[in-house]
């Protein structure tokens, strides 16, 4: 069976750094809040090229703080609009719905399967006070065009970068396009840690000081609290792990980019829809590889009958969700389609070159 994605495979080529670095924590008595996270919230942002990264208890928890923090300062209120592609993972919504604030569902591109920004301006309001992009599948989406449109109605941009670490947009790393970012590092993340585990980047001063303040009870001083605080902390066993991790992110994303690039130019099956691999490559770092197809069913059956495992990211979309059921009746025909098509092939760092090949061969032969 070619698995989706050997987590135990990836894990296991740093098995020697990462056993030392977790004994060395088990042994140090100390578990949060200490040099670990230090180190890697500094490894972090320099990788970033950011001023500040907080490192946190989950993808989920980083965006839901960056929008409280935002509330604190008064820059928005529940209430307020935040602009969000339909087609994402339901976390980057629950983090806006969870602050009282109301997502505002702008469909994708079916190229990019990004937010379509063409379509963006028509939705603002003036209670309209941020929009939240997604780097989908690992694909940056992001342009002077957008930039201008958040200046112009005063709105904060919002990176979910939890499938996108390492992607560059003109020199600059997802993650410091925008005013804040979010991070995962789920086990099955470019970066995944061995457990969960998110982090927030940000080179807003008070943005970063009211954060850490949010996340630490709304305390930024032993037993005296500012906020309403919540628990959110990134532990030392988990930031010791991606700070071993972290080293070689770079070289397991270009893997990533050499398998996808076999897959365009060589499945060669005109029943499936390949992704486009964008022009400036580093705009991709391949979280998933996705194709469509009209017969997704049939497909992915065929895979799993040749030993080949694949995953649908995502089989419902966000606004057919019993969760959100007051949205079941919204016209989003583009992330329907979407939902009904997509299907995600094995990709990873650790893919050998006959699995790559056989993945191929079979596509090929559906
Ligand atoms: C994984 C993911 C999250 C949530 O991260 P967790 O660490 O699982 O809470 C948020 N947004 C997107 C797009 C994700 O893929």
């Amino acid at each position: 069976m070619i698995k989706f994605l050997d987590l135990q495979k990836i894990n296991l080529q740093h098995q020697e750094e990462i056993e030392r670095k977790l004994l060395e924590v088990f042994r140090s008595g100390w578990y949060l809040m200490g040099g670990e996270l230090t180190h890697f919230e500094k490894n972090l942002s320099n990788y970033i090229g950011s001023k500040h990264a907080i490192g946190v208890a989950n993808g989920l928890d980083a965006l839901r703080l960056i929008l409280r923090a935002y509330i604190e300062l008064g820059f928005m209120n529940p209430g307020d609009e935040v602009i969000v592609p339909s087609n994402t993972y339901i976390a980057s919504i629950l983090a806006i719905s969870d602050n009282g604030l109301i997502p505002v569902l702008v469909e994708p591109d079916t190229k990019t399967y990004n937010i379509d920004i063409s379509k963006i301006e028509e939705k603002i309001t003036p209670k309209t006070k941020a929009i939240l992009i997604v780097h989908l599948y690992g694909r940056i989406i992001f342009s002077e065009e957008l930039k201008k449109l958040a200046g112009k109605h005063t709105l904060k941009i919002i990176e979910d970068n939890a499938q996108a670490i390492g992607a560059e947009w003109n020199g600059l790393k997802s993650g410091n396009l925008g005013d804040a970012a979010g991070f995962s590092f789920y086990p099955g993340k470019n970066l995944g840690a061995l457990g969960d585990a998110g982090a927030i980047t940000t080179n807003d001063e008070k943005l970063n000081k009211t954060i850490r303040a949010l996340a630490n009870y709304g305390s930024n001083q032993k037993y005296v609290n500012i906020y309403k605080g919540l628990n959110s902390r990134l532990d030392e066993i988990q930031a010791a792990v991606l700070d071993v991790k972290l080293k070689y992110i770079d070289k397991e994303n270009n893997i990533r980019r050499n398998i996808a690039k076999r897959y365009i130019s060589d499945i060669l099956n005109p029943k499936i829809i390949l992704p486009e691999n964008p022009e400036a490559e580093k705009e991709h770092v391949w979280h998933v590889f996705v194709i469509r197809s009209e017969k997704r069913e049939e497909l992915q059956a065929y895979l799993t009958e040749h030993g080949i495992q694949t995953l649908i990211h995502y089989p419902i979309p966000p606004h057919k969700q019993e969760a959100y059921k007051e949205w079941e009746m919204l016209p989003l025909p583009i992330s329907e389609k979407i939902h009904q098509e997509v299907l995600s092939l094995p990709i990873s760092p650790v893919m050998e070159e006959e699995e790559i090949q056989k993945v191929i061969e079979v596509l090929n032969r559906f």
